[in-house]
């Protein structure tokens, strides 16, 4: 089955090649060109030509003199075998690198399962970035060296609803030094095919239509037709182009969501060539400075480990906070059931803000619940920076924004009249100590704090003392300007209710203003320190594609740093090649966790250099960045789904299971 031979110093096993009938039409497969010396094969000759090219024998990375094992790996699709690549990969790499760097080159991000298959064992990897991701079957966290041997041939699938399926064929195992620095490299891929467009039957497609695709192979357009399409559809129906996608040289190409990849160009360059243009290109980042990087942070997981075992409120969380005397709650209460008398729900909806500005205190909003006969209460956001978060709330849905990540953002005080099993034990506790018996749906008063970083919790003294003087307000103002806010029931929806207070003479005036959409502007990030700015842009320019994201931890974790529960923030970054989670920290409850991600950029920068893209799946963070990346002459680029989330559970269940060696 296999031949071993000693060559110019290494020792290599090679598949025999009359064993090829396993792997049928690689033979007549579509041709590539050789890494090293650019000489253009079909597949199986160029696996026979890499074990012995001479060109990629002089290729040594001076770094690492001892001897080392590596696997030539053939991987081809398995509808399509035009598209084919040839790996070497480092025999102590493991397989879940494989399968990062086949979703970066050819199958694109999405959050969904693959899959190897190798003898009748199948290797997963779950996404999601869930903590609590158990493994059906085996993790990819194998060692190649102890599953792969020469003349395995293995599949891989990836994908649930439109499943990608892949052929890989380890041709040869050496022992000898390294090569390059990277643990996997491309030697190898197919010159992207040539598609003729089905139209014109004479130009190059560049395009391909996803429906016509989905059952016939000849969906491919040219521009100029693709144009055509396009205008006489325009009459038919608006969105017409959704089924168009350009054409990757990837079988992934025109399924799904694939949008190319952001680190492998379609077409293949040998390093020679690569090389006459190395002058503008971005430099190559060493592993080494990227562990540096990496290494420049605490480590988030103990933190995690200890946060884990805490489910329940210490004492000692509880002694910090100054709670409210029974004077105050009970003031509280009577003020919100004198409130709910007015029935303002009936006449205003919970989109419709009235702000109350007092001069030289913070403007109030407020935003009335029970229109839609769902929940009934009053939301209290106090200055701008909270009421940027109901306005963030309220567009969310426009901008497609994650759910959880803006409900955890979410900062007001807020007052309801519920049903008993929405009430935290604190809540109830307050009502029996007040002596009050609510019985019934929607009769169960009690108030909560949502505050950014922190769970939503039971009122302090001061928020209680807060929330009754707004109150108090609101009640003034229902009292004065029933009708004006029943008039105003057509206003527009950038426009908002003003109450003002004018001490000096006692007077409340209501008039309707614009909402300052502008001051909630989304992208107003600039880096303002000039000198910081101009070392940055100094920064050399580097080839690394950078994966950005935060995510709420949607868990509440009592640690007694805090004086109440918290729900912190994860923020990170991956590197898209190595698919390394190269940062992960935890935001403080209260900070602002987009100026802490910038912030982490702003150090890779520092310490690595100017990414060439930077991807989130977050619009806010994409609008952060926006101006910052304009200035870096960095790309920026919005994704549909993110990898920081999945990395960084998969970070936890690694050091749970596999110890202490950091992932990669
Ligand atoms: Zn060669
Ligand atoms: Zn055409």
């Amino acid at each position: 089955m296999t031949r071993i031979i000693k060559l110019r110093g290494k020792i290599i096993e090679f598949k025999k090649m009359g064993d090829f009938i396993m792997f049928t039409n690689v033979e007549k497969g579509n041709q590539g060109l050789c890494k090293y010396c650019g000489k253009k094969l079909a597949p199986k000759e160029m696996l026979a030509h890499l074990v012995k090219c001479e060109k990629r024998d002089e290729k040594i990375y001076a770094a690492k003199k001892e001897m080392e094992g590596f696997f030539d790996i053939l991987i081809t699709s398995k509808e399509m075998e035009d598209y084919w690549m040839i790996i070497e990969v480092n025999e102590k790499t493991m397989l879940k690198e494989i399968d990062t760097f086949l979703r970066e080159i050819w199958l694109g991000n999405e959050q969904c399962l693959s899959i190897f298959k190798i003898k009748n064992l199948k290797y997963k990897y779950i996404s999601g970035g869930n903590l609590l991701y158990v493994e059906p079957e085996q993790s990819m966290y194998h060692t190649l060296k102890n599953i792969l041997s020469v003349g395995e041939t293995f599949d891989y699938t990836y994908g649930e609803n439109k499943i990608t399926e892949i052929k890989l064929m380890v041709f040869s195992h050496r022992i000898g030094r390294r090569h390059e620095e990277e643990d996997i490299v491309l030697l190898s891929r197919n010159i992207p095919p040539e598609r003729i467009c089905y139209k014109c039957k004479k130009n190059n497609a560049s395009w391909v239509d996803t429906i016509i695709y989905s059952f016939d192979d000849d969906a491919f357009l040219c521009d100029e037709c693709k144009e055509k399409v396009e205008s006489n559809k325009l009459f038919i129906q608006m969105e017409y182009t959704e089924n168009m996608l350009p054409i990757y040289n990837s079988p992934r190409m025109g399924i799904g969501d694939y949008e190319g990849s952001d680190f492998y160009t379609d077409e293949f360059k040998p390093d020679f060539e690569n090389k006459e243009r190395q002058k503008n290109k971005p430099k190559k980042v060493e592993k080494k400075t990227l562990k540096k990087f990496k290494n420049n942070q605490y480590d988030v997981y103990p933190i995690m480990k200890e946060w884990e075992s805490e489910y329940t409120v210490s004492e000692k969380v509880e002694s910090k906070r100054e709670l409210p005397t029974k004077e105050a709650w009970m003031e509280l209460y009577e003020v919100a059931e004198r409130i709910k008398k007015f029935k303002a729900w009936e006449y205003v909806y919970e989109f419709q803000i009235i702000s109350l500005k007092v001069k030289g205190e913070e403007t109030i909003f407020y935003s009335i619940l029970g229109e839609d006969e769902k929940e009934y209460g009053v939301d209290v956001y106090e200055g701008y920076d909270d009421f940027k978060t109901f306005i963030v709330n309220d567009y969310s849905e426009a901008l497609d924004l994650p759910k959880g990540y803006v409900k955890s953002l979410k900062s007001n005080l807020a007052c309801r009249w519920g049903n008993v099993e929405d009430l935290s034990k604190d809540q109830r506790d307050t009502i029996k100590e007040l002596g009050f018996k609510y019985k019934g749906k929607g009769k169960w008063l009690y108030f909560t704090s949502f505050e950014k970083g922190y769970s939503p919790y039971s009122l302090d003294r001061d928020e209680v003392a807060h929330m009754t003087k707004h109150l108090k307000n609101l009640e003034i103002i229902l009292e004065k300007f029933e009708d004006n806010i029943r008039e105003s029931i057509n206003m527009d929806f950038d426009e908002l209710m003003c109450v003002e207070y004018i001490k000096d003479n006692n007077e409340w005036k209501f008039y309707i203003e614009k909402i300052p959409l502008e001051e909630y502007s989304l992208s107003n990030e600039k880096i303002k320190d000039k000198n910081k700015l101009n070392r940055l842009k100094e920064a050399p320019k580097v080839e690394s594609v950078l994966d950005v994201d935060i995510i709420p931890l949607k868990r509440t974790i009592n640690d007694e740093k805090y004086i109440k529960p918290i729900t912190p923030f994860i923020y990170g970054i991956v590197d898209a090649k190595s698919g390394d989670l190269i940062s992960s920290k935890i935001a403080e409850p209260g900070a602002d966790v987009g100026d802490l991600l910038v912030e982490e950029i702003e150090r890779f920068i520092d310490e690595v250099g100017r990414p060439r893209i930077i991807r989130t799946a977050n619009e806010l963070i994409n609008s952060k960045l926006s101006l910052i990346c304009e200035n870096l002459d960095i790309n920026l680029s919005l994704k549909k789904s993110s990898r920081v989330g999945k990395k960084f559970g998969e970070y936890m269940v690694y050091k749970k299971e596999i110890g202490n060696t950091p992932l990669n």
